[in-house]
C-alpha cells in the first residue's frame, strides 16, 4: 500500500464547505446545529479513513446524506430475517401475532387494569390474568412470570435453596448462551451446587447418595441446546420427583424451550411440553415465553401452589417482575393456545412450513432478481434460540454469488429494513423459512440495491 498522498487528505472539504452545500443545506435545514456538525465531521472521517487506507475516495453531498440517513436510524430496527434461524436470539426471538400486537398496543397507550381488580375496586395482581391460562394449558396448580427464564431459575434456586445445596447431575451443568451457566447461577442465588453422576451418565442413586441435611433441592436442566449421545443415562423427572417427595424437598425443573404443545413436525426432534414434566411430579418447572411458546420474553414458573409461595414472597420477584406490555402480549398468545389456534403461533407456523412451501418462496424470489446472479439451494433451517440443537427443518435458500459477498452482507444489514442472512463457501446465502410473504418486495429491492443490480 503506497501512502497517502497529503495533498488529497488536504483536498477534502473543511466542515463549514461541507455544511455550506446546497443539498446538504437543504436536507439538514431543520436540524440542531450540533447534530449537523456531527454528520459532516463523521462524513469527511470516513472519507479520510478511506484515503488513508489507501483508497481512492471521491466525496461530495451523497456521501454526506448517506450518513445523515444513517444517523437517524433507531438504533433497533426491523430485520427481515433470512438466516434460517426461526427463534434468533441476536435477532429478538419469536415474532408475535397480530392479536398479541393488537393487545399490546391497546395497553402501552394507556391506563389499563394492571394491578386493580376491577370487581372489588382493590388492589389486584399482575399476574393474575395469567395464571388461569397457564394453570389450564399445563395442569399445573398455580404459576409466576418474571422477564425472563434466567430470571426465573435465578429467583427459584434463591427462594428455595439460599443456604442449602442443590444437587444437579454433571452432564446438566451447562451454559445456556450469553454467559448465562448454570454453576455461575446457582452462586449468584447463594446457592452451594452439589454435582453427581458423569457428563454422560447419572443415576438416580447419584442423586440419593448425596443427599444430606444440607439439601435444599434437586435440579434438572433440560439439555436444550445440546446433546449427549451413545452410552448415556440419566434421571427421569418422574424417578427424581418421587425421590424429591420422600424427603420433602422440591424438584426444580429448567425446561427452557417451554413447548406448551407437543411439535409434529418433519425434522424436529422430540422436545418435552411443559404438561408433561408437571404431570410426572416437578415441584416447579421454569421455561421461556419467547421460545417455543411463542410469545414476549419472559419467564414462566408453574407447579406446586406450595413451592411457589415463597417465591412470591422473595424481593427478587419485584425485582425480575413484567410490566405491562408482557402481561398484554404473554396472555393474548396464551388465547390463542386456549382457542385451539396453537397452529397459528408464529414461531409453531414458522417451524410447520412445509418443504415445498419455503421452495416455492425460494422461487418466487428467484424470479424478482432477474439479472442478479444467483441460484437456489437447498438448505437446513434451525430452531434456534438454544432449543432442539439436532432439529433439521428442510429449507430453500437464494444463494447469492456475488464477488464480494461479506460486503453486500454488510449492506444488506445496515439499511433498512435490515436483511439477516449467512455466508457459506463464499456465497450470501438468503433463507427463505422465516421470511414474511409480506417482505418480499422489500427484500427483492434490498438484495437490488446491495448488489448494484
Ligand atoms: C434458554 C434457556 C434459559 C434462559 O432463558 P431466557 O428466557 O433466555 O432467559 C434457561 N434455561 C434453559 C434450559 C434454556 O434453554
Amino acid at each position: 500500500m503506497s501512502p497517502p498522498d497529503p495533498s488529497r487528505l488536504r483536498s477534502l472539504p473543511s466542515i463549514t464547505e461541507v455544511l455550506g452545500w446546497p443539498e446538504v443545506a437543504q436536507r439538514l435545514a431543520h436540524e440542531p446545529p450540533d447534530f449537523s456538525v456531527r454528520v459532516a465531521r463523521e462524513a469527511v472521517g470516513a472519507a479520510r479513513g478511506r484515503l488513508l487506507a489507501g483508497q481512492d475516495v471521491s466525496f461530495g453531498p451523497p456521501d454526506v446524506l448517506r450518513v445523515y440517513e444513517q444517523l437517524k436510524q433507531p438504533g433497533l430496527r426491523r430485520v427481515i430475517n433470512a438466516a434460517g434461524v426461526v427463534l434468533h436470539t441476536n435477532l429478538g426471538r419469536a415474532p408475535l401475532h397480530p392479536k398479541a400486537i393488537a393487545r399490546l398496543a391497546e395497553v402501552a397507550a394507556g391506563y389499563s387494569t394492571l394491578e386493580l381488580d376491577a370487581e372489588s375496586g382493590e388492589r389486584g395482581s399482575r399476574y393474575a390474568p395469567l395464571v388461569e391460562h397457564l394453570r389450564a394449558l399445563t395442569g399445573a396448580e398455580d404459576a409466576l412470570v418474571v422477564n425472563n427464564c434466567a430470571g426465573a431459575v435465578l429467583l427459584t434456586l434463591a427462594a428455595l435453596g439460599a443456604g442449602k445445596e442443590a444437587i444437579v447431575s454433571r452432564g446438566e451443568l451447562v451454559e445456556i448462551g450469553g454467559g448465562f451457566r448454570v454453576p455461575d447461577v446457582m452462586r449468584q442465588a447463594g446457592v452451594a451446587l452439589k454435582e453427581v453422576g458423569t457428563t454422560n451418565r447419572t443415576r438416580l442413586s447419584d442423586y440419593r447418595a448425596a443427599l444430606s441435611e444440607q439439601t435444599g433441592a434437586l435440579v434438572k436442566v433440560h439439555r436444550s441446546n445440546f446433546a449427549v449421545v451413545g452410552f448415556t443415562e440419566e434421571a427421569s423427572v418422574k424417578e427424581l420427583a418421587g425421590l424429591a417427595a420422600e424427603r420433602g424437598l422440591p424438584l426444580f425443573v429448567d425446561l427452557g424451550s417451554g413447548a406448551l404443545e407437543a411439535l409434529h413436525t418433519e425434522g424436529l426432534g422430540e422436545e418435552p411440553t411443559v404438561r408433561s414434566a408437571v404431570a410426572a411430579g416437578a415441584s416447579i418447572v421454569a421455561f421461556s415465553g419467547d421460545k417455543l411458546l411463542g410469545g414476549p420474553q419472559a419467564g414462566v414458573l408453574v407447579g406446586r401452589r406450595s413451592w411457589l409461595a415463597p417465591l412470591k414472597e422473595h424481593p427478587l420477584t419485584r425485582a425480575l417482575r413484567v410490566d405491562k406490555l408482557t402481561v398484554a402480549a404473554l396472555e393474548a398468545t396464551l388465547e390463542l393456545y386456549r382457542d385451539g389456534q396453537a397452529d397459528h403461533v408464529p414461531v409453531r407456523a414458522l417451524l410447520a412450513r412445509s418443504a415445498a412451501a419455503v421452495h416455492a418462496q425460494a422461487k418466487a424470489l428467484s424470479a424478482r432478481l432477474e439479472g442478479v446472479a444467483h441460484r437456489l439451494v437447498e438448505t437446513v433451517a434451525q430452531v434456534g434460540g438454544g432449543c432442539l440443537p439436532l432439529s433439521a427443518l428442510p429449507s430453500t435458500a437464494v444463494a447469492l454469488d456475488v464477488p464480494n459477498a461479506d460486503a453486500v452482507h454488510h449492506r444488506l444489514r445496515t439499511g433498512a429494513p435490515s436483511v439477516v442472512g449467512r455466508i457459506v463457501d463464499g456465497a450470501l446465502w438468503l433463507d427463505l423459512r422465516c421470511v414474511a410473504e409480506a417482505d418480499m418486495d422489500a427484500l427483492a429491492a434490498r438484495v437490488r440495491e446491495a448488489v448494484g443490480a
